[in-house]
């Protein structure tokens, strides 16, 4: 009996049971296509790290026996179609038998469903292998419930795998150290070089030109940093537990116009390609943990642990809970056009100009920068939410809907009324001060509100809160904003109104 086994390009794990036996009757099968690169304008950066990790796991399986077809970009059979590549391999191969791993994102869910649904062989959908959770697991948690709270998933995450857990409560005597996880970054804690890995991508970017493949964003060929290797990845954690753990939580939301990634750990490609497990990730944290606990913190072990037990784990649920319906939810009615600047970074606002540059140069901006900084001006800004879903799915290496959706348009942007975010997250120019140095080079002062040279966020903020008060003044914790907005005399309220409008109209010129 000869099977076809097809792998995804954000499915390279390794360590998968399929692999445990070579086979000759079994062909693997990996496909770059258009059909992936052009279904949204991706990162040139994004587009090479999936090809690039998908030739070296292509590249592994070989050298282990295994069979492995796989199709370049260019190559003259590749129709560029996943169904019609599915079909001609079936078909040339005499197969009996076709196999996949359950894609985590909806779209090609749907697609291989679909396909296996009119195929005239056997089809069979295996795990991933790859969560903690499987697809519907939140759903079951969360069943009966009108709220969806992360922290009671987390903490039951945390009972049921044991992490971080004594005598049945958590240790260090809390659930959750967020609140020791807000210091501004001075300069005081030494941050080590960032870890690279020198790897050349040129023979990669010349197949993606030939291709004529539309994208964004600046590459090195030459010198490409993300681990596109199960080797690189498990480096670059072992270099983030090394040098970075230490000081993870304490930073966790400060943001530098001189260091980019801080104490974050640039895990996320590895790990949303598979070549890295999350469960492998936390092994290693707790181990380097016990091994210096009097050196690391708890804070910083919780902190980085809650975002991928928790929040990464909680996300993939919400997604699969709530889509597809979920793709289209616009609760804010928000409709303005994305400004051109976070196509090109050219904006005198000194935090935006950081964080979108950041994203054009390397594909990154940590949670913060993506959350407070062009999340935060995207929603004040009241823009639809497709062209913001559009933006984020592109720019970001570790962009994949399943992950890049529910953070965007529900922790951001509050398009689904208040499924994953209890309430907006807004701010006006005082927090970005408060966690970050780039108000103190920037064209705009945050202390001023209606002069030419005041920080466009402070009037955003009031208007967006005038604006959405039908919708958003029930919302217990946005009371103490709306009785402060409300306090306002009518001529100051109208003097927001008129600057915010000006700024909204004229984004470009900001
Ligand atoms: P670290 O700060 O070192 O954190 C460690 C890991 O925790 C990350 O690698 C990630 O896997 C996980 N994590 C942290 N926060 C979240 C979160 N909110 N949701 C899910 N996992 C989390 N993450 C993506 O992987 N892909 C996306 O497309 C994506 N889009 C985002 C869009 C918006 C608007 C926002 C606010 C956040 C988004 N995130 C996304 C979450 C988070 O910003 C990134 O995971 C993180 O910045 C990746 O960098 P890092 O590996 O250095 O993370
Ligand atoms: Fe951003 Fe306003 Fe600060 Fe300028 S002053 S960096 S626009 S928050």
């Amino acid at each position: 009996m000869k099977k076809l086994r097809l792998i995804l390009g954000d499915q390279l794990n390794s360590k998968h049971s399929w692999f445990s036996e070579t086979n000759k009757d079994v062909i693997y099968c990996l496909f770059e296509m258009r059909q992936e690169t052009d279904y949204v304008t991706h990162h040139i950066q994004k587009i090479v790290g999936f090809f690039a990790a998908m030739r070296n796991f292509a590249k592994e399986l070989k050298e282990k026996n295994h069979n492995v077809i796989y199709f370049n970009i260019n190559d003259k059979g590749n129709t560029q179609s996943l169904t019609e590549n599915l079909s001609r391999l079936i078909k040339e191969n005499n197969i009996d038998n076709f196999e996949y791993l359950s894609p985590d994102e909806y779209r090609l869910d749907k697609q291989l469903k679909d396909y296996c649904t009119n195929l005239n062989i056997a089809s069979n959908v295996f795990s991933t292998e790859h969560f903690y959770t499987e697809k519907k697991d939140l759903e079951t948690f969360f069943k009966g419930k009108k709220q969806f709270l992360m922290e009671n998933f987390y903490r039951n995450m945390r009972k049921k795998h044991q992490i971080l857990i004594v005598d049945n409560q958590p240790e260090g005597g809390k659930w959750n150290f967020d609140a020791s996880n807000r210091k501004k970054w001075k300069g005081e804690a030494l941050i080590p070089q960032e870890i690279s890995f020198d790897i050349n991508v040129q023979e990669i970017v010349s197949d993606i030109e030939k291709a004529e493949i539309k994208s964004i964003g600046k590459i090195n060929s030459k010198y490409f940093e993300y681990p596109i290797s199960r080797k690189q990845s498990l480096k670059q954690l072992s270099y983030f537990c090394e040098h970075l753990l230490v000081h993870f939580g304490d930073f966790q939301d400060a943001m530098h116009t001189d260091k980019i990634y801080l104490f974050h750990s640039r895990i996320s490609f590895a790990m949303n390609t598979k070549m890295i497990s999350p469960k492998e990730i936390i092994d290693k944290v707790l181990d380097t943990y016990r091994k210096q606990e009097d050196n690391i913190d708890i804070s910083q072990v919780e902190g980085f642990i809650r975002q991928i037990l928790g929040w990464r784990e909680y996300m993939r649920g919400m997604y699969w809970m709530l889509m597809p319906d979920y793709k289209k939810e616009n609760f804010l009615e928000n409709k303005n056009k994305l400004p051109n600047f976070f196509w090109t970074g050219k904006t005198k606002m000194n935090c935006l100009k950081n964080a979108i540059n950041n994203s054009l140069d390397n594909g990154y901006a940590h949670h913060i920068q993506r959350l407070m900084i062009t999340g935060n001006f995207a929603l004040l800004t009241q823009i639809n939410p497709d062209e913001i879903d559009a933006w984020y799915l592109g720019i970001y290496v570790d962009a994949i809907e399943w992950v890049q959706l529910p953070n965007t348009r529900g922790m951001s942007q509050f398009a689904d009324g208040g499924k994953i975010a209890t309430k907006p997250y807004v701010s006006s120019g005082s927090y970005i001060g408060k966690m970050s140095n780039y108000c103190d080079a920037c064209s705009y002062k945050k202390a001023k509100k209606f002069e030419d040279d005041a920080c466009p966020f402070n009037t955003l903020y009031w208007n967006f809160l005038d604006e959405k008060q039908e919708k958003l003044s029930s919302n217990f914790r946005m009371k103490m904003m709306y009785s402060l907005l409300n306090k306002m005399s009518s001529e100051d309220r109208s003097k927001i109104k008129e600057k915010a409008n000006h700024i909204i109209e004229n984004l470009d010129e900001y």
